[in-house]
C-alpha cells in the first residue's frame, strides 16, 4: 500500500475515524501538522502548532515541502493533513502541486459532518485553539476542500472519498472508510 491522504477541516474528527479505521492494521499513522511543527518549534519558529497556520506563507511553504520530502519516503502511511489550510491571506493548498506528486497518494479520504455539528465540536474542544468561524464559514472551508480533493485527484489519479462523521456515528463513519484501507 502507499499513502492514503486523511483530510477534513478542524474539529471534524478526521484523526478518530481514521485511527479506529486503521486499528489492527499495518499501517502507520503519520501527522503532516507534527511533522511540520516538530520542525519550527525546534528552529525557534513557534511554540504551539495552532501557531502555524499564522507564520509568513513562505515559511509555511518551507516547512511543508521538508516535511512532504521525509514522508514521501514512507510506506503503508496514512496521512493526516488538510487539503487547505486558512490562512490569513486566504486559503492555502495543503498538497500543492509539487508536494502532491512528491507525496503520490494513492486515495484522499475527506472527512466531512453538518456544520452545525463542527461548529459544536469546536466549541467543546478546550485542547486546541481553533479558529472562530461561524456556520456559513464553516460550509464554505468544506466547498473548497471538496473542490480542492479532486485537483489532487486529477493531477495523481487518486481516488476521492467522502466519508460523513455524523454526530454519534462514529461507526457509520469507520465502515464508510474502510474499503479505502483493503
Ligand atoms: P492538525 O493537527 O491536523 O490540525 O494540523 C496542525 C497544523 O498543521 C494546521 O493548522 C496547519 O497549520 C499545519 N498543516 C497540517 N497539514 C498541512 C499541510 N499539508 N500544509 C500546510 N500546513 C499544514
Ligand atoms: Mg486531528
Amino acid at each position: 500500500m502507499g499513502i492514503i491522504v486523511v483530510t477534513g477541516i478542524p474539529g471534524v474528527g478526521k484523526t478518530t475515524v481514521m485511527k479506529k479505521a486503521a486499528e489492527g492494521m499495518d499501517i502507520e499513522f503519520v501527522t503532516f501538522g507534527t511533522v511540520m511543527s516538530d520542525m519550527a518549534i525546534e528552529t525557534g519558529l513557534i511554540k504551539d502548532r495552532d501557531e502555524m497556520r499564522k507564520l509568513t506563507l513562505e515559511q509555511q511553504k518551507d516547512l511543508q515541502i521538508k516535511s512532504a520530502e521525509k514522508i514521501a519516503k514512507m510506506r503503508n502511511v496514512i496521512l493526516d493533513t488538510h487539503c487547505t489550510v486558512k490562512t490569513p491571506k486566504g486559503y492555502m493548498p495543503g498538497l500543492p502541486e509539487w508536494v502532491v506528486k512528491r507525496i503520490n497518494p494513492i486515495a484522499i479520504v475527506v472527512v466531512e459532518a453538518n456544520p452545525t455539528e463542527i461548529f459544536n465540536r469546536r466549541a467543546n474542544d478546550p485542547t486546541r485553539n481553533r479558529d472562530s468561524d461561524t456556520k456559513e464559514q464553516i460550509d464554505e472551508h468544506q466547498m473548497i476542500n471538496r473542490a480542492t480533493a479532486m485537483a489532487y485527484a486529477a493531477l495523481t489519479g487518486a481516488t476521492v472519498k467522502i466519508v460523513y462523521n455524523h454526530d454519534n456515528k462514529i461507526e457509520d463513519a469507520v465502515k464508510q472508510a474502510s474499503p479505502v484501507l483493503k
